[in-house]
């Protein structure tokens, strides 16, 4: 079964080709790139080119379906291509951001599961419309290949009401439906998943605390292999402090800053997730490696912009553990969480309460999975592989609606 992936943003498409029978192997990939503009980039890897070798060129997307246009005509390509004559993928999956509280898990999409994804365009402005836009260019280019929507606040909607629901006015919630949702689902999911597997554990048994940090990050605290609470909210800006983005804050900020600044909404909005947190605070960049050139070279903004981004991540792992009731793993992916040892070890000094003790070694080693602290709560490092994933998930969507009609 071939099973391709797709992650719309609104300039961009990435795409990734699973062959699934043959141990989830990725046969194609690559990202079209400024949708819109005069010209587009587009970059391309498959099996049928050699290891390292990438296409990059510029073609023709005003718009997403365009864009996969020009996705499918190099999959059919003679030379750089994997299909010969027609394309034959089996099924899509998308990422689509935020399924509000209708989905706590992946969907076959109907006409009432677009209604949905685009009922949630006002709280996930950003993101849910290219996601949905993607979604009607795949059903142009590929008709009557069954689509999947595999949400980024599924996971989460095992959350308890107490963690869920903010301290506004109860009929807020019920009339626009505020409240926390959580995002970056389907990477906690997988990563929980790979750390209980990689201990030989039944996740069932275990408090897991998830650190996905990229440019944008969230904590998760996964008890019995659901998700109990997450640091991101209503949308991806509460929690840590991102690359560009506050995280917490006293909502009065807010206010207050519309008020000096004579900001409008969309401006407020605009510094909040686009100006601020790494960025906003080290005056930088959003990019932690440029931040920590800096700091190694004196840069004093730099450097506290570094110990801001770790505190805040401490204090999540501490009171996700209290919320919890103890913790048994806690578990670190995303470019950041991945690789930035320095990160992991300033993040968790403080935390030697819990016995944590990080072996300098093997943090800094360059195996990609591993145990950097391995007493009674195992600290872990695992690549997360969102596209997986969502690959496996379509798969499973696709066989259990065949197994419904059949
Ligand atoms: P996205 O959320 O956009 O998918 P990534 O998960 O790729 O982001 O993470 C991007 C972040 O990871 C950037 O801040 C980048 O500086 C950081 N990063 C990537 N590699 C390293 C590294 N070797 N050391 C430190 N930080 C890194």
């Amino acid at each position: 079964m071939k099973v391709m992936v797709i992650n719309c943003g609104s300039s961009s498409l990435k795409f990734k080709l699973f062959e699934m029978e043959k141990s989830n192997s990725v046969v194609a990939e690559g990202i079209v790139e400024e949708i819109g503009k005069e010209k587009s980039k587009f970059k391309y890897r498959s099996k049928s080119l050699k290891k390292d070798e990438e296409i990059i060129k510029e073609v023709e997307a005003r718009d997403h379906t365009q864009a996969v246009g020009q996705v499918t005509k190099m999959l059919l390509d003679p030379k750089a291509g994997v299909f010969k004559d027609k394309i034959e993928v089996d099924a899509v999956g998308h990422r689509v951001v935020h399924g509000g509280e209708k989905f706590s898990k992946s969907a076959l999409i109907t006409k009432g599961v677009k209604e949905v994804i685009s009922e949630c365009f006002d709280i996930a402005p950003l993101h849910n419309p290219p996601n949905y836009s993607g979604i009607e260019a795949c059903e142009a280019i590929m008709p009557g290949v069954p689509q999947v929507a595999v949400f980024d606040t599924a996971f989460h909607q095992t959350m308890p009401k107490a963690a869920y629901i903010y301290g506004l006015p109860y009929e807020l919630y019920e009339r626009y439906h505020i409240r926390k949702y959580g995002f970056h689902g389907t990477s906690h999911e997988y990563v929980a998943g790979k750390a209980a597997e990689l201990l030989k554990k039944d996740i069932k048994n275990l408090k897991i605390i998830t650190c996905h940090l990229g440019n944008g990050g969230s904590i998760a605290a996964v008890k019995n292999g659901q998700s109990v609470d997450t640091s991101m909210g209503m949308t991806p800006l509460e929690g840590l402090v991102m690359g560009t983005r506050t995280g917490d804050m006293d909502p009065a900020v807010v206010t207050f800053l519309m008020k000096k600044e004579h900001l409008s909404p969309d401006e407020m909005d605009n510094l909040m997730n686009k100006k601020s947190g790494l960025k906003g605070i080290s005056g930088i960049s959003n990019d932690l490696r440029e931040i920590m050139a800096a700091a190694e070279q004196g840069n004093s903004r730099a450097k506290f912009a570094i110990d801001i981004y770790c505190y805040r991540i401490t204090k999540y792992i501490g009171s996700y553990a209290a919320a919890m009731g103890g913790v048994d793993i806690i578990v670190f992916t995303g470019g950041i969480g991945e690789n930035a040892a320095n990160v992991r070890e300033k993040v968790l000094a403080p935390l030697k309460f819990m016995g944590i003790s990080v072996s300098d070694i093997k943090n800094k080693s360059k195996e990609k999975e591993k145990i950097i602290s391995n007493g009674k709560v195992k600290v872990m490092v695992v690549p997360t592989n969102e596209e997986l994933m969502i690959a496996m998930k379509t798969r499973y969507v696709v066989s259990e609606s065949n197994n419904i009609y059949r």
